[in-house]
Order: C-alpha cells, then sequence, then structure tokens
C-alpha cells in the first residue's frame, strides 16, 4: 500500500535550513515516535498529564512549575494572559477584552518581531521602549534597563523579553528592574537551544515564566512548546488553556497544577483553548527532552559537526566558491560562498526547484552566501546534496 504522503501527493524535501516551522520542523528519534504512538492508544486526564510534564519540566529548568504549550508563540501568548489576568477567573473569562485589567505590556524596541502578535493577541497595548540607535551606524547604545522602568505605570502587565546571544539590555538588569516595580517578566527564548543550560538559565537570571521551542531543537513534535516559570503564573495558564467544560463539583484538578480551594469557581474556556495540545505531544516532548537532556552539548556539537565535516568533503572541488564551516554559533554550519553574489538566490531556487527538493538557510543570500544547517540532515542526504551542487554549479 502507498505511504500516507504518496497518498497525499506530498513528496520529502530535503532540509538543510534547520528546524523551521514552514519546513516542518526537525524529524524525531523512534524513541519519541513510539511514545506518541503509545500516549495515542489510551485515553488520560489531560491535566494529570500537564501536571506531570510540568514537574519534569520544572526540574529540568529549575522553575517552580512548568507546562506544555503547541510551540513557543503560545507560550508567549499563554504566558501574557497569565500576567493580565493573575488568578481572576472574571477577568480570565473577559479576554481579549482587557478593560478594567493592567493592560500593557513593555517590549524593548528592537525586541519586536512577527511572533509577538501571540502577545498582542491577549488584547493588551504594547508600550515599545528605547530606540536601536546602533542601527544608523552612528549610535552606540541599545535600549538600557532604565528607559524599561521609566516604562513601567500601574498599568504594566508584563515586560516581555526576546532572548538572543545579541539581545540587549542584559536580562539580568531588566529583572531587577522589574522586581523594584513587581512587574513579571516574560521570556521568549524559543531557539535558544543548544547549550542546554540554557533551560536553566533566563530563570536563574530571575524571568518569572520562559518559553522555548519543542520542535527546534529539542527534537520534540513541531507543535509543541515549553513553558516554565512561576507557579502561580502556570497555574494562570492552566486555568486559561484546559477544556474547562466541567461541573465545579466534579471537578478535580491536580493540586501540582490547580489549587481549586484558592479559587471562587471555575473559569470557563479560556483564550488559551484554541492552542489545544494533545497526549501525544505531551508524551513525545517528554521523550525529546529527557533525550536532549541526555547529549551533552559537545557530543551534539560533534555529531552536527561530522555531518557538516562530511558535507564539506563531498563538495570540496566545486568549482568558484568558498566552502566553510561557521565554528561560531551553537550549531556548526556550512557557509558556501558564491563567487559572485547575485548567484545566490538563483542557486538557491534550483536546489528548491530539482528532485529532490533542496532547502537551505537564505538568511546570507544577499551576500550570495548559502548556509547549511546539519540538524534536519541524515548521512544519506549529503551525497544527493552534492551531487546537485555540482550539477548546478557546471550548468
Ligand atoms: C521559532 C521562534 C518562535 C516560535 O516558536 P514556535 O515553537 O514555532 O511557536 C518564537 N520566537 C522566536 C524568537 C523564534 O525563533
Amino acid at each position: 500500500m502507498a505511504s500516507v504522503l504518496e497518498q497525499l501527493g506530498v513528496r520529502p524535501i530535503i532540509n538543510a535550513a534547520g528546524p523551521v516551522t514552514r519546513l516542518s520542523g526537525a524529524c524525531m528519534d523512534a524513541d519519541v515516535i513510539d511514545a506518541m504512538g503509545e500516549a495515542a492508544r489510551v485515553c488520560v486526564d489531560i491535566a494529570q498529564m500537564q501536571a506531570a510534564a510540568g514537574q519534569l519540566i520544572a526540574g529540568i529548568t529549575g522553575a517552580e512549575s512548568g507546562y506544555v504549550t503547541s510551540g513557543a508563540a503560545a507560550g508567549l501568548m499563554l504566558a501574557t494572559a497569565a500576567c493580565v489576568t493573575e488568578m481572576d477567573p472574571g477577568k480570565m473569562n473577559r479576554l481579549p477584552d482587557t478593560a478594567g485589567m493592567k493592560n500593557e505590556v513593555i517590549m524593548p524596541r528592537s525586541h519586536r518581531n512577527f511572533y509577538d502578535h501571540a502577545v498582542r493577541s491577549v488584547g493588551i497595548t504594547l508600550v515599545e521602549v528605547g530606540i536601536s540607535d546602533r542601527f544608523s551606524g552612528a549610535g552606540v547604545r541599545d535600549t538600557e534597563a532604565w528607559e524599561i522602568a521609566d516604562a513601567i505605570t500601574d498599568q504594566t502587565a508584563a515586560i516581555v523579553y526576546v532572548a538572543q546571544s545579541f539581545a540587549q539590555p542584559p536580562l539580568s538588569q531588566v529583572t531587577a528592574a522589574a522586581r523594584d516595580h513587581g512587574v513579571p517578566v516574560i521570556v521568549d527564548a524559543a531557539g535558544q537551544l543548544p547549550p542546554a543550560a540554557n533551560l536553566k538559565r533566563f530563570i536563574r537570571e530571575g524571568a518569572d515564566a520562559v518559553c522555548f521551542s519543542g520542535g527546534k531543537t529539542i527534537g520534540g513534535p513541531q507543535g509543541t512548546g515549553i513553558l516554565c516559570g512561576r507557579s502561580e503564573l502556570i497555574t494562570a495558564v492552566a486555568l486559561q488553556h484546559l477544556d474547562m467544560d466541567v461541573h465545579f463539583d466534579l471537578w478535580t484538578p491536580p493540586p501540582a497544577l490547580i489549587h481549586k480551594a484558592i479559587l471562587p469557581g471555575a473559569p470557563q474556556h479560556g483564550i488559551g483553548r484554541p492552542c489545544k495540545v494533545g497526549k501525544e505531544q505531551i508524551a513525545g516532548l517528554m521523550v525529546a527532552l529527557k533525550k536532549f537532556v541526555a547529549e551533552s552539548d559537545e557530543t551534539r556539537y560533534a555529531r552536527w559537526l561530522q555531518r557538516m565535516e562530511h558535507l564539506a568533503d563531498a563538495i570540496r572541488d566545486l568549482p568558484g566558491c568558498d566552502i566553510r564551516i561557521d565554528h561560531h554559533r551553537a550549531i556548526p554550519v556550512l557557509r558556501l560562498a558564491l563567487a559572485h553574489a547575485e548567484m545566490g538566490m538563483d542557486l538557491a531556487r534550483q536546489l528548491m526547484e530539482g528532485d529532490p527538493s533542496i532547502h537551505v538557510s537564505t538568511s546570507d543570500i544577499y551576500d550570495g552566501i548559502l548556509i547549511f544547517s546539519p540538524v534536519c540532515l541524515s548521512d544519506d542526504m549529503i551525497q544527493p546534496i552534492a551531487d546537485r551542487l555540482k550539477q548546478a554549479m557546471s550548468g
């Protein structure tokens, strides 16, 4: 019988672009897939499963509590909602109408990006702070922590910070300023793994909630993410994410996740209900996360590097281009620089349009550089990539 992809008429691609969502994220190891299959064969109380996963996440991140979301962006939305409503079920029911609530969220202007739709969808007003003066080439400064502190008012629900190796101001300065004013800090750390130490780092630096993608380098299901942080926020997340079609008297949420006694009543379905998470996703993510932390950064790097060296060897005699492995990032990538920068777009297109379709990272395409990431490649894909490059470059 034809495989499901054959039946659908969808052909697998060779993904050298890395675990990006538009190319379906990373591949999963067999034991992650097995865990999803096992979970799919039974029914569970989903709140109990979230509570158990949350405990594992808390242990691995050093946070008080954890939760599985349908991606890092969903984590941003849920964390923002939790900061706005806190533990008030009435406010939870009214979102995204934030009238009468703390409804301003601060972001350094240089951190703005289109994943922050997730933050804005909660009905808040985004307050941008600072100007990246460095962008002009004349300035030397980005947003500073004192400017963030200066923007905090009694309407401020949260500060959102996007973690990057080059992000300014330093997170520890932002969390210190926020703490002085009693305002929570949410960190978008979607793609900040490896190093695995980053699982703990942002919490240690004072963040109240941190989200990671499950489908990038962790190797979990593509539609998953991790949220970790303060217990109260995670409870407010769970209350606005779980299915709430329950009678209060029969509702028995796990106390580790939701302490029912402190609530005046149960909220109805919340703003997070459209980004639900299935038992298969939770099961797969937990196995992937355990595997991710069990492998050292060094072993992971060596595994990826070997694949890139294999590719470098296979294309060593490509005419008219410079090939080098870039060791400056947490993931080793191969950079193929063309003699004529304007040929980059054409080459990327030829690789995409061939069979099988080959996708590369095009972040430096204007400089005529194609970037190959090892994360979603397997060894049997190296020769086809080399053959197609040779064919394209000789044409
Ligand atoms: C990938 C990414 C996201 C989105 O993560 P998902 O898990 O796909 O929701 C958000 N923010 C940043 C900075 C990212 O790189």
